[in-house]
């Protein structure tokens, strides 16, 4: 049995590790495949292309895009296989890009007058990359002194409905799909359990208008999934058709919970990864 991981991130969005270590990390956890999700960008996809060629591992480049939803929830969706040479998918993550150069510079404005003291420049020498995340500016104000963790930085601070919040634009769900799809990729909703959806009635609705939009996966296996919702995501996946998915979200020491290959302790099967690249095949043929 062969294991693979579809959701990881590297240092070109909000982990800490370089795309080439995340490959070398897969390649240790005996991966036999491995997909790079970054949030908004595929800046990491060339070097982990590479270092997973050198490796024997399979390599797909991936996309997370957080699409626009009513909060509490929050709607995240994959493109896998999307085309690093296409002028879509350079337009998608420019359009994704400016969304975050609006909104951070109101997050640390914020923070300053609540007499945090950090600045762009900080911000930007923590991201390494071009993706400036929150979990970047959380570990800034952890050094610092001002919270005693990542997850105290988002309830104090930066988190929904904390002071420093701001909200980014984002693009419809139905855009991220055709964008998705527009690049050469397969659309797949991540983590739904993050839709913090209140009932099954109302989940179903979702997935179901996200079908209706051409949405190709749901993620069955995540970190934030227990058994309960393994088997529930499964069922409406089967039901609707969906490709099955699964992955970690590592994102390093960002957080620490997670590894690399295993979500809540469960391991992801080759078959999901097969699966992509078989649609992937024909949808390009
Ligand atoms: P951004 O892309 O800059 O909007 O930041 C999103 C990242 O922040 C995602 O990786 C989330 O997992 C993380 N995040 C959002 N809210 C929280 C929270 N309350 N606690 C910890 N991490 C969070
Ligand atoms: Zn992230
Ligand atoms: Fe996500
Ligand atoms: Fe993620």
């Amino acid at each position: 049995m062969s294991f693979i991981d579809l959701h990881c991130h590297s240092t070109a969005s909000d982990c800490t590790f370089p795309p080439r270590d995340v490959v070398r990390l897969a390649k240790e956890c005996n991966l036999s495949a491995l997909a790079l999700t970054d949030h908004d960008t595929i800046a990491g996809c060339a070097d982990a292309a590479d270092e997973a060629k050198k490796l024997g591992i399979d390599f797909l480049p991936g996309i997370e895009i957080s699409a626009d939803f009513p909060r509490p929830g929050t709607m995240h969706i994959l493109g896998y296989g999307v085309d690093p040479e296409s002028p879509q998918l350079k337009s998608l993550t420019e359009t994704l890009l400016a969304g975050r150069d609006n909104r951070n510079p109101l997050i640390v404005k914020k923070l300053n007058e609540m007499n945090v003291a950090v600045t762009m420049e900080e911000w930007e020498r923590e991201a390494k990359g071009v993706v400036l995340g929150r979990p970047q500016l959380a570990a800034i104000l952890l050094r610092k002194g001002y919270v005693s963790s990542i997850k105290q930085a988002f309830d104090k601070y930066l988190g929904q409905g904390a002071p420093a919040y701001f909200d980014k634009e984002r693009l419809s769900p139905k855009q991220a799909i055709e964008r998705i799809h527009a690049a050469g990729g397969l659309a797949v909703l991540a983590h739904p359990v993050q839709l913090r959806t209140e009932n099954d009635a109302q989940l179903e609705r979702i997935i179901k208008d996200l079908v209706d939009n051409a949405l190709d996966g749901l993620e069955i296996i995540h970190s934030d999934h227990d058994a309960a919702l393994v088997e529930k995501f499964t069922k409406l996946a089967d039901r609707f058709g969906l490709l099955k998915t699964g992955g970690s979200d590592f994102h390093g020491s960002n957080k620490k919970d997670i590894q690399l290959g295993a979500a809540s302790g469960r391991k992801i099967p080759r078959a999901m990864f097969d699966a992509l690249r078989d649609r992937l095949s024909r949808s390009q043929a």
